[in-house]
């Protein structure tokens, strides 16, 4: 039976990853790596946490003994990893954690894979171009689009904050150690994700928190700002397609075509609770209000899937009206506990 290195299984796709690959792919085992930073939560992984395929492993990916300890010790024959500072206000108050763990963290991952996988024929990888590493990262990587156009994988690189930065900088070194060593790696750039488990401090949840405690609803400048959502369960999937399936070397981009702006999701996230659990001092929406723009605030971000869609056979299952519901939903049961 083979074994995976996931990293980052804590956090928001991480753990909603490892409880949709568990169900569906009894083959492997898994050994979540991860530094249960403020983003870790192992709550997240409640449902699992006993399931005999799956260990935890609580440690830093900048850590090059621990993670060569770890192949060591696991054998791993392929990597998937999320683990990632993630959140861009962050990364403007404070980048550095940002370029420690997303570049040199994902060096670390990568070049230790490297050294042993390549030190192959060994006991666990027969052949080290089986073994997959598959790079999970962001659509920020490509900048900001006017009013019309949608990022092809072709598109240049143009990230405008340390954190889309610190991304696109460790998908430029995971492509060179395709190009350089030929190791077996794909990258996945994928839209903004919504949808159960993911940390307060992002939009979607502050929306629901900060309705249902009767705050303020903070949204940034004019509201106008417009990203391709996708639900957390269809990114889970394309991943899944791209580490089986995906070429060697390539990129693949993960987008539901559901472009909205902030406006319209905050309208449908306090419809959505003006019907389920009415507010006594009125409408949700009254609670709106503008604050001052994030620096360097990206205005648009939309996916071209058609190469995953037609190479792989992926297309999102959720539309976004369909996946808020469910997403609200879970938050509900989640602030009401
Ligand atoms: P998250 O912030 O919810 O989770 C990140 C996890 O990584 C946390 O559990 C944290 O404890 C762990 N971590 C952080 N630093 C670590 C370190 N040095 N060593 C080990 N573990 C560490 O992030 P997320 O939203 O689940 O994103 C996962 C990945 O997907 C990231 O690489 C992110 O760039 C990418 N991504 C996210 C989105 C999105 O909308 N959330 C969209 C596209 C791509």
């Amino acid at each position: 039976m083979k074994t995976i290195l996931i990293t980052g299984g804590a956090g928001f796709i991480g753990a909603n990853f490892i409880s949709y690959f568990l169900q569906n792919n009894t083959e492997y085992n898994l050994v979540n790596l991860d530094l249960l930073t403020y983003a870790g939560d192992l709550e997240n992984l409640k449902e699992i946490e006993n399931n005999p395929k799956y260990t935890f492993v609580q440690g830093d990916i900048c850590d090059r003994n621990l993670i060569e300890g770890l192949f060591t010790k696991y054998q791993f024959h392929d990597v998937i990893h999320f683990a990632a500072e993630s959140h861009v206000d962050n990364s403007i108050s404070g980048p550095e954690a940002f370029i420690k763990t997303n570049v040199l963290g994902t060096f670390n991952l990568l070049d230790t894979a490297r050294n042993l996988w390549m030190s192959a024929p060994n006991e666990y990888v027969a052949n080290f171009k089986n073994s997959r590493f598959h790079h999970v990262s962001t659509d920020e990587v490509y900048g900001t689009l006017g009013e019309t156009g949608l990022f092809e994988e072709t598109t240049p690189y143009a990230p405008n904050s340390p954190y889309s930065a610190s991304k696109a900088g460790s998908d430029m070194i995971v492509r060179s150690y395709f190009h350089t060593y030929g190791m077996n790696v794909v990258t996945t750039n994928c839209s903004n994700n919504y949808g159960p488990k993911q940390h307060n401090e992002k939009l979607i949840p502050t929306i629901i928190r900060k309705a249902l405690a009767g705050e303020e609803i903070p949204i940034y400048g004019d509201g106008k700002n417009v990203r391709d959502w996708l639900y957390v369960i269809d990114h889970c999937k394309g991943i899944e397609l791209a580490f089986k399936n995906g070429k060697a070397g390539e990129t693949y981009n993960i987008g539901g075509r559901n472009e909205r702006n902030n406006l319209y999701i905050v309208d449908k996230i306090c419809d959505i609770l003006n019907n389920k659990t009415p507010r006594k001092a009125g409408n949700y929406k009254d609670l709106i209000s503008f604050v001052k723009d994030r620096p360097g605030h990206d205005k648009r971000y939309a996916i071209d899937a058609t190469k995953i869609e037609n190479e792989l056979g992926w297309k999102a299952d959720e539309n976004f009206e369909t996946g808020i519901l469910k997403t609200v939903e879970w938050y509900l049961n989640k602030f009401k506990a």
